[in-house]
This record gives structure tokens, sequence and C-alpha cells, in this order.
């Protein structure tokens, strides 16, 4: 009997010894998890002569990797552009061709048709199709149908839950952007920007450097789709 206390004894420290590691290590885990933060800047609308250099511009300087979603009619004439953003690592996905919203939204087929037709715009500069899709005007505003026919095809569409709202402030100023694209965060963890890289969207390129200092100052990592 006596020989077995020495081993017990032993048992119970080695056991509590474990217990102070493992309540230890849980909290910091917990921790560290907190502190991953994301945010995807989205452009949609684009390419433009003008405003995507600019932009592609801002996201060189600062190292910051975006996903576009762009607009096949605007495309055609700007194929340089779109292979400029490609090969900076940026992330090229289907908006719509003619984002007519009477035309695409008539049917499930003229969907179709309208994000095939971008999707070759998008192969014909990046050699490849994407299966990534944003749905003019947002998900929200789509009939079921139309969304079970774009998954069924193969998509994934994105939405986003904060805006630099520039497609709803008339003549917009930069700082008015940017308060916009700091305050509308529905999921702090997770940031999904929409922004637009349109033609009359300049207060959007002069914006973007504040909004990338500010959500680099508050711990978040830039990631594309
Ligand atoms: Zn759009």
């Amino acid at each position: 009997m006596n020989r077995k206390i020495p081993v017990i004894c032993a048992a119970m420290i080695l056991i509590s010894f474990v217990l102070v590691v493992f309540t230890s290590y849980l909290p910091q885990k917990n921790a560290l998890a907190e502190e991953q933060k994301y945010v995807y800047l989205t452009f949609d609308d684009g390419p433009s002569d003008r405003v995507t250099p600019e932009i592609l511009d801002v996201l060189k300087r600062e190292s910051v990797p975006a996903t576009f979603f762009i607009v096949g009619v605007n495309a055609k004439s700007r194929k340089e552009i779109l292979k400029r953003a490609a090969d900076e690592g940026h992330t090229l996905a289907v908006h719509s061709y003619s984002h007519k919203y009477s035309e695409i939204y008539a049917s499930a087929e003229s969907l179709l048709k309208d994000i095939g037709a971008c999707n070759e715009v998008i192969k014909s500069v990046t050699g490849e199709y994407t299966d990534l899709y944003r749905f003019p005007g947002g998900s929200f505003t789509v009939a079921p149908e139309l969304i079970d026919a774009v998954t069924a095809k193969g998509y994934r569409y994105i939405d986003w839950n904060a805006s630099f709202r520039d497609s709803e402030i008339a003549c917009a100023t930069a700082d008015e952007l940017f308060n916009a694209a700091i305050t509308t965060v529905a999921y702090p963890q997770n940031v999904v920007l929409l922004a637009h890289d349109s033609t009359t969207k300049s207060a959007t390129a002069q914006a973007l450097p504040s909004v990338i200092k500010y959500y680099k100052d508050a711990g978040y990592t830039f990631k594309k789709f």
C-alpha cells in the first residue's frame, strides 16, 4: 500500500501541471482568434479610364489586394487596365455585362447570358473563367429563383456589409466617403466594403488612402476573394 503513495502523488502533480498548462493556453488562443480581423475592398462597375488606374496606384503603394466586380461593356475597350489589375494580384470577378437591370433581371436565362458574356471578357484577360459574382443592386434585391439559377450554375455570389456609399451620396466629398466606409461596418471581424471605380467616382479614389490607413491602424488584414 505504502509504495503506491508516491505514484499517486506523482500522478496528481502531473495532472495539476497539465491542467495549469491547458487553462493558461485556452484564453491566449481565444484572444488570438479575436484579434483576426479582415477587410475585403471590393470595387464595382469598372473599369474606367481614370478612376481604376488611380485606385490601382493606391493599392500598389499600400500593398493591398482588392476584388474588382467588372462590367463587361466598360471592359471591352479597357482590357489593358484589367490586365494590369490581374498582373498586380487583384481578383477579377463578374458583376454584369450590360448592367441594365430591366434586361438582366427579366429572366434566369437572360441573367445567365449576361453573366456568361462578362465572364468571357474576364477569360480573355486572365485565361480563366471565374466563379465569383456580385448581383447588381445586391442579392437582397433579387428574386430567389434568380439566385438559385446563378448558384446552380456554380457561381458564388458576394454581397457587402459596409460601404463607401459612393453610389448613394450625390457629389460626395472624399471625407464623406471615408466616414461612410468606417461607420457602416455591420460585422467588424469580417468587413466586406463596397466601392465603385466607374468613371464619375474620383472621390472614391481620393478617399481610399485614408480608408486603407484606418483599417491598417485598426489591425485589419486586407484580403481579396
Ligand atoms: Zn453595379
